[in-house]
C-alpha cells in the first residue's frame, strides 16, 4: 500500500459532478472574465472569514502583493515577516518596493513570535505580515496589540488557514477577520484548492477594499480610466466556479483533517523520538500540514519514501538564508528557532480522504524506523 502526501484524485472522485456542472455553466455563458461566480465566491469567502469584503485575485501571492502595493512603500521601508514560511510571504515585500525584516518563530506553533515582532519594529517599519502556518492561527491578540501601539497595519497571510479560528476573549475569530487585510491562496494543494491559480483578499476596511478592487484591474475601477497603477490580477471565473462548487465541503474536509491528526497523535503519544504538532489551546487547527519534529529527519524521510509513503519538508531553508536576500545581511545563527525547525521538521500525509489503514501504515513505518 502506497500513501501519497496528497491525493487530489481521491477528492475529485467525490465531487466530479458538482465541478463538471460548475465548469460547464461558465463555458456555456462564455463569461470567463469577472463573471458572476467571482462575486459569489467573494461574498462567500468574506462571510466564512467574518469579513466585510472579499476581493478575488490571481493567486495567493498577489493577495499579499496588492495590499502591500496599496501601502505605497518607498525604498528602505521595512515590512516585518517570519522567515519560516513559503517564499511568497517575503518575495512580495521586495516586489512592492520594500525591505523584508525577518523575525523568528515560536517553536511550538511555528508562527511568528510576537516578542520578536515588537523587537524588530523601527521608525522605517510600515507593516507586519503574520503567517498562520500549517493551518493554525498566530497569536493575533498579542500581535494586534503590538501593531496598534505602533500604528502599523497587519496583513494576515492565511494561504494555509482558510476557515481556521482562534478564541479571543471568549469569541471565535476567523483567519483574516482581524487584520487590516487577510489573504488566501487557492493553489490546488491548499485546503480549498482550485484547478489552477487563484487567490482572495478579505478586509473590514471599505477604503482598502476599493483600492484592492482597482489595483487588480490595472488601477482603474472604470475601464480605460486609471486612478493609480495596478496590474492584471483577476480571479478567473472558471476558478471561482470550481471553488464555489467545493466550498460546501470545506468544513467537512477540515474536520476530516483534524480526525487524521488525532489518529496520528494517539498513535505517536509518548514516543521518545517523535514530537507531534502542538495545537495552541485557543486555536482550532485545520491541519493544512501535519508536521512532526524528529531526530535523523533526512534518514527517516528516505525510509518513508522507500516504503512508498509521501512526506516533505516545509521549509528546508528559511527566507533569511535565501541567496536572493543575501544583501539583507542575515547569517546562519540569525534566527535560531527557524534554523532548528529547518533541520527537524517533516510533514506527513493528512488529506481528508486518507483512510485509517493508510494512517496506520504511515504510523507503522515511522515507528519502525525509530525502533
Ligand atoms: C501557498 C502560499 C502562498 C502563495 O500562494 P500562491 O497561490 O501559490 O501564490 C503564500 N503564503 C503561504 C504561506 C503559502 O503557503
Amino acid at each position: 500500500m502506497t500513501v501519497p502526501l496528497l491525493d487530489l484524485k481521491a477528492q475529485y472522485a467525490t465531487i466530479k459532478d458538482d465541478v463538471a456542472r460548475a465548469i460547464a455553466s461558465v463555458v456555456e455563458r462564455q463569461e470567463f472574465i469577472m463573471g458572476r461566480e467571482v462575486g459569489e465566491l467573494e461574498t462567500a469567502v468574506a462571510a466564512l472569514s467574518q469579513a466585510k469584503h472579499g476581493i478575488g485575485c490571481a493567486s495567493g501571492t498577489d493577495a499579499i502583493l496588492l495590499p502591500l502595493m496599496a501601502l505605497g512603500l518607498a525604498p528602505g521601508d521595512e515590512v516585518i515577516a517570519p522567515s519560516f514560511t513559503f517564499f511568497a510571504t517575503a518575495g512580495t515585500i521586495h516586489n512592492a518596493g520594500g525591505r523584508p525584516v525577518f523575525v523568528d518563530i515560536d517553536p511550538i506553533t511555528y508562527c511568528a513570535d510576537p516578542a520578536a515582532i515588537e523587537a524588530a519594529i523601527t521608525p522605517r517599519t510600515r507593516a507586519i505580515i503574520v503567517v498562520h502556518l500549517f493551518g493554525q492561527m498566530a497569536a493575533m491578540e498579542r500581535i494586534l496589540a503590538i501593531a496598534a501601539r505602533h500604528g502599523l497595519p497587519v496583513i494576515e497571510d492565511g494561504a494555509q488557514a482558510i476557515g481556521a479560528r482562534r478564541q479571543i476573549d471568549g469569541t471565535w475569530r476567523l483567519a483574516g477577520e482581524l487584520g487590516w487585510c487577510g489573504t488566501f491562496s487557492f493553489f490546488p494543494s491548499k485546503n480549498l484548492g482550485g484547478y489552477g491559480d487563484g487567490g482572495m483578499m478579505v478586509t473590514q476596511d471599505d477604503g482598502l477594499a476599493t483600492r484592492l478592487r482597482r489595483l487588480r484591474l490595472h488601477g482603474g475601477a472604470k475601464q480605460y480610466h486609471h486612478e493609480e497603477v495596478g496590474t492584471n490580477s483577476r480571479l478567473d471565473t472558471l476558478q471561482a466556479a470550481v471553488l464555489l462548487a467545493k466550498l460546501p465541503y470545506l468544513a467537512g474536509w477540515s474536520a476530516a483533517r483534524r480526525g487524521r491528526a488525532a489518529r496520528y497523535a494517539a498513535a505517536f503519544a509518548g514516543h521518545p523520538d517523535i514530537r507531534t504538532p502542538v495545537v495552541d489551546g485557543a486555536n482550532e487547527h485545520i491541519f493544512h500540514q501535519y508536521t512532526l519534529r524528529v531526530p535523523r529527519r533526512d534518514e527517516l524521510m528516505a525510509h518513508l519514501k522507500a516504503n512508498g509513503i509521501g512526506c516533505a519538508v516545509y521549509y528546508p531553508v528559511g527566507l533569511h538564508l535565501q541567496p536572493c536576500f543575501a544583501d539583507l545581511g542575515y547569517r546562519p545563527g540569525s534566527l535560531p528557532e527557524t534554523e532548528q525547525a529547518m533541520r527537524d521538521v517533516v510533514s506527513l500525509p493528512v488529506f481528508p480522504e486518507l483512510t485509517d489503514a493508510q494512517v496506520d501504515r504511515v504510523v507503522a513505518a515511522v515507528k519502525g524506523f525509530f525502533g
